[in-house]
């Protein structure tokens, strides 16, 4: 057995301790499964999409195979998107965690997507599965005008001793987004910090404008309007409503 095989075991033995370590402590610790091996990394639209706007920049060419392949390895933890932030815990010779922030896009260049693309998208599920227009598809993807982002609005750091200006664990988790669009394509657009129902309709844009003012909803409001219970004012009854056997009107009870 040569040195390089008890290193490697080492190392792996010290990462499964880590590991266990957390979560013990309760801490959660959830693997972004990605397909190993040759298969695609994304298959959707908006995966790809993600995935070929990260090759098309120079600058992160020579760091972005490494990523790609600790993310099919399995290395990419608990990665959580949130407007104008990604942070994941990624498995290298430790356990580094990485944070990168994102710019939200300019109102400016929202509000001309959605003056182009307003009335152009028939359903939510269309729209998150991108089944588009060739025109809105081409603008939601511009390097300049669309949705995703440009190297200079994106910032990294990672706990790791490396020094490039991209490592490997910051590529990893940048790939791990076009994974992760696959199944939860909304996120996109809540990472960018805005609000793909605007892209819907005028009309239902309108609505929504007019229901919450600055675009803040109220619960009730939106209850009103979806039908939901956001599960704050009701009590559901434990017993079951007793049937009423006679035919006359049992007296009004008031509600539990
Ligand atoms: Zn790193």
């Amino acid at each position: 057995m040569s040195w390089d095989y008890y290193d490697a075991r080492e190392r792996k033995d010290k990462l499964e301790r880590a590991i266990s370590k957390r979560q013990k402590r309760g801490e959660r610790f959830e693997v972004l499964a990605a397909p190993a091996g040759q298969k695609k990394l994304s298959t959707t639209f908006w995966g790809q999409a993600w995935c070929r706007n990260l090759e098309s920049y120079q600058q992160y060419e020579s760091r972005l195979p490494r990523g790609r392949s600790y993310l099919r390895q399995g290395k990419v933890y608990n990665l959580e998107i949130e407007s104008g932030k990604l942070s994941a815990v990624v498995a290298g010779s430790d356990l580094y965690e990485t944070s990168i922030h994102i710019q939200p896009l300019s109102n400016k260049r929202w509000q001309e997507i959605v003056a182009e693309g307003s009335g152009q998208v028939s359903s939510m599920l269309d729209l998150l599965a991108g089944k588009l227009g060739d025109g809105l598809m081409q603008l939601l993807t511009d390097p300049e005008r669309g949705l995703f982002p440009k190297p200079k609005e994106i910032r990294f750091d990672c706990s790791c001793p490396d020094y490039a200006d991209m490592c490997k664990h910051v590529s990893a988790v940048l790939y791990g987004v076009g994974v992760l669009l696959d199944s939860k394509p909304e996120l996109l657009f809540t990472l960018r910090g805005v609000d793909q129902a605007e892209l819907l309709s005028s009309a239902s844009s309108t609505t929504m404008a007019d229901l919450g003012g600055d675009g803040e909803l109220a619960g009730s409001d939106l209850s009103a309007l979806f039908g939901i219970n956001f599960g704050t004012a009701v009590e559901v009854p434990v017993e079951p409503v007793p049937v009423v056997k006679s035919k006359r009107r049992a007296t009004k009870k008031s509600p539990v």
